[in-house]
């Protein structure tokens, strides 16, 4: 586990050169130099040489952030400040009391019984079954914790799936990816997963592992099997299937911060027969939910969240798309309250709807 300490080099190495503004969307919003990486690795690296204390001002501006990986993408020092900010939250989190709270709330045994729970109030059991590949495609499901609590996600996928019948999609009893410990800063009950998950990884047979969600198939690239890690919707962009809707419609796509490729989502809505895409203005701007940033951050998640309503508003769709459980329920409160608002869904569930050709 990584201590602030250790990326006292790749702090040093920001420029101050500011091209991390132009693409933080919560520097946008707030104009504030302290809420973007370059103004946080300023009172890191002041912690770093003990002039200042890791206080709760500067966690504060450590929670002021979507964890969206555009400042990374754009910074010519090629700094991953998620990874620092991480390493700093954990080293506050240690000390401070409701954090703690937080992550005892998150140890395994409770974390996996919320959700548990939540899974039976939906109908699901989260209940495993392996299904061993005889031939075919081995696709080896990263069931999320969402697919856990809510069960169509998962049905979906699986009718979907279920017209590839080269597929043999295996199951196994994965952890969560680790993404909402991270932003906790509960780095040890990350890494608890992390070791988990990759176990299983090492011991089973497969061609591909294949998620529905973006933040799942972020933190799965993160740890390693980058090559072997598909999000659903790349799978179908690259083994092309017609999906015949019944009525005329016109949708829009909202793209997670990590969804790694657009291009396959535009692709598969090519092959939707009576539906016409309008892609949205900012369709890739974060939705404002981002796990706990919400939470810590209300005003400004609303503003982010009524931007993105704005922008959907204007595209006139009648559904709006996305993939990412998350960013789900960011849509429909960003939704919420407004006139003839378009539904929210799943683009898995939206093509499981259809009548699928091949
Ligand atoms: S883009 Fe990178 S180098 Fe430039 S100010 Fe931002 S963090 Fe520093
Ligand atoms: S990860 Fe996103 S929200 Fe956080 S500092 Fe970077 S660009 Fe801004």
């Amino acid at each position: 586990m990584q201590k602030l300490s250790d990326f006292k080099d790749d702090i040093n190495k920001c420029s101050k050169c500011g091209l991390c503004q132009a693409v933080c969307p919560i520097y946008k919003v707030t104009g504030n130099d302290c809420a973007v990486s370059r103004g946080k690795f300023v009172m890191l690296s002041g912690v770093l040489k003990g002039d200042l204390k890791l206080s709760e001002n500067i966690n504060k501006y450590l929670d002021m952030c979507l964890k969206c990986g555009k400042c990374k993408d754009f910074c010519p020092s090629g700094i991953d400040a998620c990874k620092i900010f991480e390493a700093a939250k954990y080293e506050y989190a240690k000390k401070n009391f409701f954090s703690k709270i937080i992550f005892a709330l998150q140890s395994k045994l409770i974390f996996n019984n919320i959700l548990k729970i939540a899974g039976k109030i939906n109908s699901l059991s989260t209940h495993t079954s392996v299904t061993p590949p005889k031939r075919g495609l081995r696709l080896l499901f990263f069931r999320g914790c969402a697919d856990k609590a809510l069960p169509n996600s998962e049905k979906a996928l699986k009718k979907v799936l279920s017209k590839y019948p080269e597929v043999k999609l295996i199951e196994k009893d994965f952890d969560c990816c680790g993404v909402p410990f991270l932003s906790s800063g509960n780095l040890e009950r990350f890494e608890e997963a992390k070791k988990q998950n990759i176990e299983i990884l090492n011991s089973t047979e497969f061609d591909y592992i294949i998620t529905d969600c973006a933040s799942c198939e972020d933190a799965l690239k993160n740890y390693q099997f980058t090559e072997k890690i598909i999000n659903i919707s790349e799978f179908i962009a690259k083994h092309p299937k017609t999906f015949q809707f019944n009525k005329n419609l016109k949708v829009t796509f909202h793209k997670p911060c990590h969804l790694k490729n657009y291009q396959a989502v535009k692709d598969i809505l090519k092959n939707c027969q009576n539906i016409e895409y309008i892609e949205m203005k900012d369709y890739d701007e974060c939705c404002g939910f981002a796990g706990e940033f919400a939470l810590k951050n209300p005003k400004l998640s609303a503003k982010l969240r009524e931007n993105k309503a704005q922008n959907i508003l204007s595209s006139n769709a009648d559904i709006v798309l996305t993939l990412c459980p998350a960013c789900i329920i960011g849509l429909k409160s960003a939704l919420f309250g407004k006139k003839h608002p378009p539904k929210v869904m799943n683009l898995i569930e939206f093509l499981a709807s259809a009548d699928i050709i091949d």
